[in-house]
């Protein structure tokens, strides 16, 4: 008998995947959670039948919503993640020399279940310079301040996340910023959620000095084509050259995919109606 895991892309686009393995399944207090073994996509965890990481294509999102930020920052030495259970954007984070990095997941059991089932991404729980906080990101940014950078990996806009993605939020997140801090939130395929992405780059360019989009392609998430969309305080992020950045160890990041990353497709440009900063 064949097992397939169907998650709802959009109201009519389904994408499957086709199971070897249930190896976890439970209710948190906050979410479903399950991890599978598939055949095509190695092993995956689901939150509410939502996908949020295969062990075959993590390292595209999680190295892009970490060096991205990162490399336009170019010195951070303290770093605020906000969700990301996984581990996999503190792995990549311990890439740089960074002195401090916060992980605030709202959901122990996320955490827990890296641990166990995903090792090559829960690795940097252990590192010295991480310290985790079981709490909503969306209390704990109106009290935290001083950091250098601050990544929103959170879940889509349900649940406990919908906070993550509002104008007050982002209002927070700017405050807890050093004044060359920059912020970094995944927003979700332009092709599905055009609507959805406006908003949110509306929101956060009314906020932050400089706003950007830029995407990659992740064959996971809907679309396959994501977007991330960065607020600066002060550092013009085209203005990085990405020639004089230092070699990293990753798979899908690099100097060039850096620049190009950048640059949006008409159909995104014009759906968002951009400034000419974008
Ligand atoms: N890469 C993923 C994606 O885009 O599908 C996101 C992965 S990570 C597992 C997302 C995490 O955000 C979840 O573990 C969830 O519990 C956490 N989260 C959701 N709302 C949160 C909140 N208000 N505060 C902190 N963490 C939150």
């Amino acid at each position: 008998m064949e097992l397939w895991f169907s998650e709802y892309q959009s109201k009519n686009v389904r994408f499957s995947l086709r199971i070897k393995d249930m190896l976890y399944s439970r209710k948190t207090p906050y979410q479903f959670l399950s991890v599978f073994e598939t055949e095509e996509m190695g092993r995956i965890m689901t939150l509410d039948d939502v996908v949020q990481l295969t062990t075959r294509d993590e390292f595209v999102y999680h190295e892009m919503i970490s060096h991205v930020p990162l490399f336009t920052h170019r010195s951070p030495e303290k770093v605020l993640v906000i969700g990301g259970g996984d581990g996999g954007t503190i792995r990549e984070i311990l890439k740089h020399p960074v002195k401090k990095v916060h992980l605030v997941e709202i959901d122990e059991q996320v955490i827990e279940a890296s641990k166990k089932f995903f090792p090559s991404l829960s690795l940097g729980f252990s590192d010295p310079r991480t310290s985790i906080f079981c709490e909503d990101g969306i209390e704990f940014v109106k009290n935290n301040k001083g950091y250098d950078v601050i990544i929103i990996d959170s879940t889509d806009p349900l649940g406990p996340a919908v906070g993550l993605f509002s104008r007050e939020f982002y209002k927070d997140v700017f405050n807890a910023l050093n004044n060359d801090g920059i912020m970094v939130a995944q927003t979700e395929s332009p092709f599905f959620y055009g609507d959805f992405l406006k908003r949110v780059y509306g929101d956060i360019s009314s906020i932050f000095r400089f706003t950007n989009i830029y995407t990659a392609v992740i064959p996971t998430y809907p679309g396959a084509f994501w977007t991330f969309t960065m607020g600066s305080k002060s550092i013009d992020p085209t203005a990085v050259d990405p020639g004089e950045l230092p070699d990293l160890d990753t798979k899908y990041y690099s100097r060039d995919i850096h620049k190009s990353c950048f640059v949006l497709p008409p159909f995104v440009k014009e759906s968002l109606i951009l400034n000419p900063r974008a």
